[in-house]
């Protein structure tokens, strides 16, 4: 994990008001000094976001979320520490040093552990040479032609960073090779393929689209065959940058549209995702040969509540609604679904129908729970038998009662979906619940659905007992008071903290005010790279200022600290006694005393 000066990441804070950057993503009403909004983080219906312009953080009393802005774009951005401070630097216009974890008189020798910077940087050149290849007057002719049959715009060819992969032999390899490339990183980056002297570039012959992550950065490619030969579509292997599963074509362009109009609309293919944004439909992303899974739906509630899957018309079946059913329940997000009318994907559709008719379709979009009853249903025929009914219920309902079991679907969630099942089956709500509750318990037992549990639904254990809550009251009344570190600096250490959280926080408050006595909540906040520890350390600041009385609690806490130590330390001396007694006896009774 990179480190970054603290002086830079001050920088970064000072240079981006917490209240500006947030406003750009959600509204903000102004209440006595601090600012209100709906959390962006949790089902929010009053505003519990609160924003504190003079301690520049922000706290969701609804959800725990909290922390500084960094933090805030991490959890809405999806970013991690790093990228999130790139984008901010980036807002401020600051410099960041690029992080290099090795001098270049190290040369890394495996290409498993390649820095995924250096794989950054290899793709923004191939990105490049892909690009040249395709507005080469000789080597793109033909491709031209065929992109221009295709309409897409010269503004799309540009700015999609679309490319070409000629056909001749290890073209990109021998260009990487005069670039000074090593091998290694194009064979990292999944640019090449093979091993040794036998390496041969991936992508040949092929229309070539860059697929970058949200803050732009180009982490794999696609590639469509020009020849016929081999799979219509290829992407880049799973690299230290890019895994399929939870990447989105697209998501880059679409972000701020998805946030402005709260939905996201995901479509199968790299040319569908263009055409709706050169038609200024700019909510699409697109899946990379995959269908929608978890994490993507964990990527794009971040930007918006809802998401339409828009499928092309051939393969919106039952087998989709189940699957995004399942990513649903598990991911807390709307899910509706949508398709073409008969034979077009949605590139065809909105050459030949234009924006109006496609943003009706995604308005008229049915959510995933009345689209599975009614393909159930529709399969039932026109005249269902009593027997074929029962079975169109109980199918239904099995799949509800696994998702709800594998997305730890809380009460109140579980109440919404059992009200809405209600109306779409037209039956009773009671009847259905019992019948989830008895299903719930054989999935439960059944399952072996796995990766659908969502970590950052799970509390932080903060133990329990004197010696936890003692920990926590310290912390408490450093957080919101941080001039009394002196007072106790020389008394305990992190090591006294044994609840692992606690002992987290902890360490970042230790290490933090012994730098700086007084350091402000913002600046411990950005000492710890994980949101949910920032959104502790904002709780128990909050709640160390509503107690107050900070010089007596950090004494009682001390002293309760003490005496749990001593406690320790007199049961292990008992036990310890025991044991000597014990000794003593044996060798008593074996006659050596
Ligand atoms: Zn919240």
């Amino acid at each position: 994990m990179p480190t970054f000066d603290t002086g830079l990441i001050s920088r970064i804070q000072q240079a981006n008001d917490i209240v500006d950057v947030i406003g750009e993503h959600l509204a903000l009403k102004r209440k006595g000094r601090e600012m209100l909004g709906l959390c962006p983080f949790h089902e929010d219906h009053r505003p519990s976001f609160n924003v504190n312009p003079t301690k520049q953080i922000f706290k969701c009393f609804a959800c725990g979320a909290g922390g500084d802005v960094i933090k805030f774009i991490q959890m809405r951005e999806n970013l991690t520490f790093p990228q999130a401070l790139q984008r901010l630097a980036d807002r401020a216009g600051i410099k960041v040093e690029p992080f290099r974890p090795h001098t270049s008189h190290e040369p890394r020798d495996t290409s498993d552990d390649a820095d995924p910077n250096d794989i950054a940087r290899a793709n923004a050149w191939a990105a490049k040479y892909f690009a040249a290849n395709l507005t080469h007057p000789e080597k793109g002719k033909d491709v031209r032609k065929y992109v221009a049959e295709r309409q897409l715009s010269d503004d799309s060819v540009k700015s999609w960073q679309i490319g070409l992969a000629l056909g001749a032999d290890n073209d990109l390899l021998t260009a990487a090779r005069q670039k000074k490339i090593p091998d290694k990183l194009l064979l990292a980056a999944g640019l090449v393929v093979g091993a040794g002297s036998s390496l041969s570039d991936k992508f040949v012959n092929r229309l070539m689209f860059t697929i970058a992550d949200a803050t732009g950065k180009i982490i794999a490619f696609g590639g469509r065959t020009l020849s016929g030969e081999g799979a219509k579509y290829i992407n880049s292997p799973t690299t230290a940058l890019f895994d399929k599963s939870n990447s989105l074509f697209g998501l880059d362009r679409a972000r701020h549209q998805m946030v402005s109009s709260d939905t996201a609309v995901v479509v199968e293919g790299y040319t569908d995702c263009i055409m709706a944004h050169q038609f200024g439909v700019s909510n699409v992303v697109a899946t990379l040969g995959t269908s929608f899974t978890i994490g993507h739906a964990r990527i794009l509630r971040r930007y918006a509540k809802k998401v339409v899957l828009l499928f092309d018309s051939d393969t919106a079946g039952l087998e989709a609604a189940n699957r995004a059913l399942g990513v649903a329940l598990g991911s807390h997000i709307d899910i509706a679904i949508a398709s073409v009318p008969q034979g077009k994907d949605p590139c065809d559709f909105l050459l030949a129908q234009g924006k109006e008719l496609f943003a009706k379709i995604i308005d008229n979009a049915t959510d995933v729970f009345t689209f599975k009853w009614a393909r159930l249903n529709a399969n039932l025929g026109s005249q269902p038998t009593l027997a074929g009914k029962k079975q169109a219920v109980d199918e239904y309902l099995d799949a509800i009662a696994t998702a709800i079991t594998a997305g730890n679907v809380s009460a109140i969630e579980r109440g919404l979906i059992v009200n809405n099942l209600s109306r779409v089956m037209s039956l009773d709500a009671k009847e259905i619940n019992s019948e989830l509750i008895r299903r719930s318990g054989r999935a439960r037992t059944a399952s072996s659905y796995t990766g659908a549990a969502d970590d950052s639904h799970t509390p932080l254990d903060l133990g329990e007992g004197l010696s936890a809550n003692a920990q926590r009251e310290i912390l408490e009344v450093l957080l919101a008071h941080p001039s009394l570190f002196d007072d106790i600096k020389d008394k305990i250490s992190p090591q006294n903290f044994d609840v692992p959280a606690l002992e987290r926080v902890a360490q970042a408050v230790f290490q933090t005010l012994s730098q700086k006595t007084r350091a402000s909540i913002q600046t411990i906040c950005s000492a710890v790279e994980d949101p949910q520890l920032a959104g502790l350390m904002t709780t128990l600041e909050h709640e160390g200022a509503e107690k107050g009385n900070f010089t007596k609690r950090l004494a009682d806490a001390l002293t309760a600290l003490e005496h749990v130590e001593q406690q320790k330390n007199k049961i292990a001396g008992n036990k310890h006694d025991l044991i000597c007694d014990v000794a003593k006896q044996d060798r008593r009774n074996m006659g050596m005393i």
